[in-house]
């Protein structure tokens, strides 16, 4: 089962500090690295040597799709703060002083969208949970306290908050034994989803910490492990060079020898990252081990904001043994003016990669808003009795009743998120509205406290 690993290249990170050491940077005017450096001061920014010197096409800057998903960019401010900050960098002003300016931008970009934190951690003998979200019935979110971090940071990622120390991360868990204790109580699950940050930035040794106890507890309930994450893009060495990626196809193997499915949920923002013969290797090899890859990114303009980008990644993932699965929309956070794309625009680009496929890449679904109530796919843009509406559906709901019950929305080219649509024919409100303002009663449960 083990393979001959490639030889990694040694790993080097940058961060914001890095800027002006970054060599492919110094293409860059001097003018233009400042910019960087000021909107790097509210947006989370940090890359690795892979995403530099493989992925990257540095003849096509800034347009480069992989440079837009990883580099900062000025557009992702409004003009006024961009100005601001950049005055600060220009004036050489202590980083005391960019910080306490950057944090009130950072307050007004929506840090905590989506209800996440309050209305999803659960309780056992009226304790929180720490580490565990549960929005759906049947899926378990964990989150290990050490893979709250990235290989490279998404410019556009809605966990941006925890990553410039905005979002208190106490609610991580350092352990996986009141996860265990939960499950026991909760038959109803049948998947493990470890998530993050990227769970694959811990060494397989930590990793193993948290997932034996699973395996050990038996929960013949729980049918599957997925992890979440990114590294087959961002650094595909991870799973095939060293004793720790032999060390993780190991893991891997005893996950499936305990009965349990395992699943990467591997995120691939463009047909990009599937190129490099490391990451064709990385997703070979955990085929090989017993996982299943399975592939999600969201739709973000200025990356893959166009349906060829689609289609041929999930083309090459069906290439490579892989399942598309999800195409999300934006969320509502962070400098989400830069990147969102409109729903009507989203259910064209997915419609348009969709019609290119063959039935083994429509596995995928979307678009997919994760909204407060539940995944939401926009299933369609249609005429019904006079109006032009948008069909909707849950493809998860808070309420699994709500799951596959199509319901509609008055059709807005220029609606980005659930929220700014409005019930179509008339009615007063979505059918899961009551119901929702129900669940967003206060909880006495906060997961910061
Ligand atoms: C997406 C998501 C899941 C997993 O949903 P699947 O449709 O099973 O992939 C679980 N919990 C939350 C909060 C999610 O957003
Ligand atoms: S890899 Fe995932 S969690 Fe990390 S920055 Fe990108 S989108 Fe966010």
């Amino acid at each position: 089962m083990v393979r001959t690993p490639d030889a990694a290249p040694a790993y080097r990170v940058y961060t914001r500090k890095d800027i002006d050491r970054v060599p492919e940077l110094m293409r860059l005017s001097v003018e233009d690295r400042m910019v960087m450096k000021a909107v790097s001061a509210v947006l989370p920014f940090r890359v690795n040597n892979h995403v530099v010197e493989t992925l990257i096409d540095w003849d096509d800057v800034p347009g480069d799709r992989i440079y837009q998903l990883t580099f900062p960019q000025p557009g992702m401010l409004e003009d006024a703060d961009l100005h601001r900050m950049l005055e600060l960098v220009h004036a050489k002003a202590s980083e005391d002083v960019i910080k306490a300016e950057a944090r009130k931008i950072q307050m007004r970009l929506n840090p905590h969208p989506a209800g996440q934190l309050e209305l999803n951690v659960p309780t056992l003998d009226d304790e929180p949970v720490a580490g565990v979200q549960h929005k759906y019935k049947q899926t378990v979110l964990f989150f290990p306290s050490s893979g709250q971090t990235c290989h490279a940071y998404c410019s556009y990622c809605f966990r941006w908050a925890q990553f410039v120390g905005l979002e208190d991360l106490k609610f991580a868990a350092r352990e996986s034994n009141r996860l265990v204790e939960y499950l026991r109580a909760h038959k109803e699950v049948t998947s493990v989803l470890i998530t993050g940050g990227d769970p694959m930035i811990m060494k397989t040794a930590l990793l193993r910490r948290y997932i034996e106890p699973i395996l050990r507890a038996g929960l013949d309930h729980v049918t599957s492990i997925r992890i979440g994450t990114k590294a087959l893009a961002f650094w595909p060495y991870r799973f095939t060079s060293g004793d720790d990626a032999d060390d993780l196809m190991r893991l891997f193997g005893e996950i499936r020898d305990a009965g349990k499915g395992l699943a990467l949920m591997a995120h691939y923002s463009h047909p990009r990252e599937l190129e490099p013969a490391s990451a064709q290797a990385a997703i070979r090899r955990v085929i090989d081990a017993g996982a299943t890859v399975r592939c999600q990114a969201p739709l973000i303009r200025h990356v893959n904001d166009n349906h060829h980008a689609w289609a041929n990644m999930w083309k090459a993932q069906v290439r490579l043994g892989a399942v598309p699965y999800y195409m999300f929309v934006e969320r509502d956070t962070g400098a989400c003016n830069y990147f969102e794309v409109p729903l009507a625009r989203a259910y064209r680009i997915f419609t348009r990669a969709y019609n290119m496929c063959s039935g083994l890449e429509r596995t995928v679904r979307g678009p997919s808003m994760s909204a407060t109530p539940g995944k939401v796919l926009v299933d369609g843009i249609t005429r019904i009795a006079d109006e032009d509406v948008f069909s909707l559906r849950f493809v998860q709901g808070r309420n699994p009743d709500w799951v596959n019950r199509p319901f509609h929305a008055r059709f807005d080219p220029h609606a980005t998120w659930l929220d700014d649509l409005e019930p179509a024919f008339g009615a007063d409100e979505f059918f899961f509205e009551a119901e929702m303002r129900k669940l967003r009663a206060p909880s006495p449960f906060s997961p910061t406290v």
